[in-house]
């Protein structure tokens, strides 16, 4: 048998190599699978009933590691306030499928006479994909894992996850409390490696949950449809705000702050674009440039600062080249706008860019970090026409004088989620409602809501014929009452 390959892990704090993964091979993808696939008719057959005991067992796990979950995100990332917080967000998102996950079920069940052929009763059976593969990304690995992972092993699906290869710590110590279950562990398992690991996961899988790059989301679309299987993308943003002559200058530049900055700009949902009126452009960035001068480092102390380093040092790189073409072009940088190594660790502090254009790569490409450019506009048709001159479209924000102005431009942005009179409020969505992504951001159903857990069923209907059969001589009389 060939030596494992062993790939080394870099501390996003350290700049150091401090942590080791194995990565999978083929075969050990297709035995794990294999064991996944075999397993998965029994948790299936339980139920969703006796399925919701299991994981409220898994739930009582987690909670018991919440700390030792929380601390493992952060050493993975670098520690932003959310690292912390993963084990509970985590627990809000099994407790949450508790009492929706039933309700799903229900929903889709259906029985009676057909209306189109009268005397066939149509009977509803749902049954799950026997494997979902989910692939996930660096920024959020553990909330971005189970977003998907959660609501498919509701479903009945078995769940084989391959994380990041940047970011492995934090699945390693949540699988030790799936490990205590023992049911969940015949249907929850995980490879880690890098790229090739997630192509030999979607030779073996039934659907694809994926999270991540634009690029890379293009690469699993091709190797799913090659297979014919479903595949559902969570992708990039290049999210704009628009704030109006008549807003509240201090509302608009808090808001916009932090939807910017907050995890250093690593989240797909970040404002990415500002458009301001021309009337009050200069007074917004005097105040945006003023909060942000207030925003520290988290160097010292992952717990107490607002900004922490790059998690993936490569990203730094992209952020710089942004910076770079947008200053070659024209544009001037206010704040931050220099990468700063402090043990090793890679800071940008927030970035805020005025006189830049859509012909600059940071108003084009995601950026991922935490810079803030911001443009004029002159009425609200052009800014309307500027947010959505865009590939992307995840989310938006409209900051305007109160929130029916904000709605009617709202409406008009081509996005999933349109924040009004803020930023970031893509958590109130969670288990209320879900949305589409539009353009590059996304592929396939919505992955929060209610209905997200659909993905993972498909749904059979069993026919009976209660009446005469047709004669082949007499086929017309098909769906005549008492034929
Ligand atoms: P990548 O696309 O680089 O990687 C995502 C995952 O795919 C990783 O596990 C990666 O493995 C794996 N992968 C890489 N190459 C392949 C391949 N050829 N086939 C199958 N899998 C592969 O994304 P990042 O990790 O850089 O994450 C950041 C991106 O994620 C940003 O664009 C961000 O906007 C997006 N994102 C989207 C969200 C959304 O909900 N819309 C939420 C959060 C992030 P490895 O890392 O080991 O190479």
């Amino acid at each position: 048998m060939a030596d494992t390959q062993v790939l080394e892990v870099r501390n996003p704090r350290t700049g150091k190599a401090d942590h080791t993964i194995a990565v999978a091979s083929r075969e050990e993808v297709a035995a794990k699978a294999a064991r996944l696939r075999a397993n998965q008719p029994v948790w299936e057959a339980m139920g969703v009933g006796a399925r919701c005991g299991v994981m409220a067992r898994w739930l009582g796990a987690v909670k018991a590691r919440a700390m030792d979950i929380g601390e493992a995100d952060a050493v993975d990332t670098g520690g932003c306030h959310t690292s912390y917080i993963q084990g509970f967000i985590t627990m809000g998102n099994i407790g949450g499928w508790l009492e929706d996950a039933p309700k799903a079920f229900t929903d889709l069940e259906w029985q009676g006479m057909s209306t189109s052929m009268p005397t066939v009763e149509i009977e509803s059976q749902v049954v799950a994909y026997p494997i979902t593969g989910v692939i996930s990304p660096w920024n959020a690995p553990l909330m971005l894992a189970l977003l998907d992972a959660i609501p498919a092993l509701f479903a009945g699906s078995a769940v084989l996850l391959k994380p990041s290869e940047v970011t492995p710590r934090v699945i390693e110590t949540l699988f030790e409390t799936v490990r205590e279950v023992p049911e969940l562990a015949a249907v929850f398992d995980y490879v880690t490696g890098p790229g090739d690991v997630g192509q030999a996961v979607i030779a073996e899988a039934d659907t694809i949950c994926f999270t991540g790059s634009v690029l890379t989301g293009r690469k699993v679309a091709v190797a799913c449809a090659e297979r014919l299987i479903p595949c559902n993308l969570e992708l990039g943003g290049k999210d704009p705000c628009i704030v109006t002559a008549t807003a509240d200058l201090d509302r608009a530049a808090t808001a916009v702050l932090r939807g910017a900055v907050y995890a250093t700009g690593q989240v797909c949902y970040s404002v990415e674009r500002v458009y301001v009126h021309e009337s009050v452009h200069d007074a917004f960035v005097e105040k945006l440039v003023a909060l942000a001068k207030e925003v520290r480092l988290n160097a010292d102390n992952p717990r107490a600062g607002h900004i922490g380093p790059f998690t993936f040092a490569p990203q730094a790189a992209i952020v710089m080249r942004h910076l770079e073409d947008a200053r070659a072009k024209g544009a001037t940088v206010l704040t931050g706008g220099e990468i700063e190594d402090i043990g090793g660790g890679l800071y940008l502090r927030p970035t805020v860019l005025t006189g830049v254009t859509h012909e600059m790569e940071i108003m084009q490409d995601e950026t991922f970090g935490p810079c803030i450019p911001v443009m004029a506009y002159s009425d609200t048709e052009e800014a309307i026409r500027l947010a959505n001159d865009t590939h992307f479209g995840l989310t938006a924000s409209v900051i305007a004088g109160d929130a029916e102005e904000a709605k009617a431009i709202g409406k008009r942005i081509n996005a999933g989620g349109i924040f009004l009179q803020d930023t970031f409020l893509t958590f109130a969505k969670l288990r209320t409602f879900g949305s589409d992504s539009f353009g590059w951001s996304g592929y396939g159903a919505p992955r929060i809501g209610p209905e997200s857990l659909r993905r993972f069923l498909r749904r059979k209907s069993l026919l009976t014929q209660t009446g005469k059969v047709a004669d082949i001589q007499d086929d017309h009389h098909l769906g005549k009452p008492g034929a």
